[in-house]
């Protein structure tokens, strides 16, 4: 006995704030106000028929907590609506997101371009675990569509690419990779973390899956890993469905009442986490001590054309070069006092990460150099706190440079 507290009828022309808060959610039959907490790994039958029908079309029941459960379908529900997705399916972390997308689809033999810039991890199953699997793949400067053209060439699997990317604040044409990418016969993941579920709607430019890390600005609590894969029904039928259902990927259930608790207050954050990283990027521009700003909500940010055009705001995360070396990143990071030292990012808590020597360290020194991570370089995720607190903080620590 479970009601959706939001009609389907009216969550297909909601707004993004009800869905929000309402979508997807399912009301038991105790009537509780908040979404209840389904913590059980199985579900049991009346009878060893009903266990036989089951197995048969698990369409309309729970069968395990790996395939479905009931806490973890609201929260995978309602951010399908959120990105206007047919399918979501949610998983234990971003990167067993990016995995699961990319290696349902693809078999030995198969061709994979992505762009360069990649966040750490994704960089490693595109680079090396990739290959010794028989997959070819090539990384493009992502910025450059005659380079990703080049790449594709005739025929393609699966295109990939994260957009800004971390940390150097690329913008990709996310609708220009679709359409090269479709002409080959492949399909385009986006890894949109940095823009968040409502700052750029990769499927609207054409991109057929789109991935997350609820870890970052979803949880945004710094509580709870999680990701999430949104797709097509197709996607999900042919190549998702069974690979995520055999090999476990699964988000744990107490881990989705969480985020779904999270996705309520998202917007309110995701705004305050934009506009703070706007006043900072614009006041940092002007110090003496800092030599370069990465932002693609400022005018002087190289694609911010582009960026207008996909996304709402800015995003959360500035990255900007400080006048001297790693050892002067190093003052400045060890002088603040409210900002945070950690590798997080889209938290309430502001935190600074030195890439070169953390994030990043894995690669050498002339691949960091052709992503623009020099030694001088720092990522700042703006948190929640006050905008003049934390640009009074940041003001002191740069007077120790
Ligand atoms: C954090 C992050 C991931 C990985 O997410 P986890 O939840 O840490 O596994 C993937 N891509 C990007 C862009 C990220 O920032």
């Amino acid at each position: 006995m479970t009601k959706h507290v939001l009609p389907p009828e009216i969550a297909a022309e909601a707004e993004q704030s009800t869905i929000l808060v309402r979508g997807g959610a399912m009301r038991s039959g105790f009537d509780e106000t908040c979404e209840a907490l389904y913590l059980t790994s199985g579900f049991v039958y009346g009878s060893a028929a009903e266990a036989e029908a089951a197995f048969k079309d698990d369409s309309q029941r729970f069968l395990y907590s790996r395939y479905r459960n009931p806490t973890v379908q609201m929260f995978e529900d309602r951010l399908r609506l959120l990105e206007g997705a047919e399918a979501c399916r949610a998983t234990a972390s971003g990167m067993a997101a990016v995995f699961a997308a990319l290696l349902c689809k693809l078999r030995a033999g198969d061709r994979v371009v992505a762009s360069r810039a990649l966040f750490g991890s994704c960089n490693y199953i595109i680079t090396e675990l990739l290959p010794r699997w028989g997959v070819q793949t090539t990384l493009v400067d992502g910025r450059d569509l005659s380079a990703w053209e080049a790449a594709i060439g005739r025929e393609v699997k699966v295109t990939f690419c994260e957009s800004p990317s971390n940390p150097a604040m690329d913008i990709i044409d996310l609708a220009e990779v679709a359409r090269l990418t479709h002409r080959a016969g492949g399909i385009f993941v986006v890894d949109n973390v940095f823009a968040t579920p409502l700052l750029q709607k990769p499927l609207k430019y054409g991109a057929d899956v789109v991935v997350y890390s609820a870890t970052k600005h979803i949880d945004g609590q710094g509580r709870a890993l999680g990701g999430a894969i949104l797709c097509s029904n197709d996607y999900l039928k042919n190549d998702l469905g069974q690979f995520y259902r055999h090999t476990g990927p699964s988000l744990s259930p107490f881990n989705a009442w969480l985020l779904l608790k999270s996705l309520e207050t998202l917007e309110l954050r995701v705004e305050r986490h934009c506009r703070t990283a706007l006043a900072i990027a614009k006041h940092l521009e002007t110090h003496p001590k800092v030599t370069r700003v990465l932002y693609p909500g400022l005018p002087s940010h190289p694609q911010h054309e582009l960026a207008k055009r996909q996304m709402a705001l800015g995003g959360s995360v500035v990255c900007f070069d400080i006048a001297g070396d790693k050892e002067a990143c190093f003052r400045f990071m060890d002088a603040l006092k409210i900002v945070d030292i950690s590798n997080n990012l889209g938290d309430a808590k502001s935190i600074v990460t030195h890439p070169a020597t953390t994030t990043h360290s894995r690669l050498k020194p002339e691949e960091r150099a052709t992503l623009g991570i020099g030694d001088a370089l720092v990522r700042l995720s703006a948190g929640l706190e006050g905008e003049r607190d934390l640009i009074a903080d940041l003001d002191r620590a740069l007077a120790e440079v």
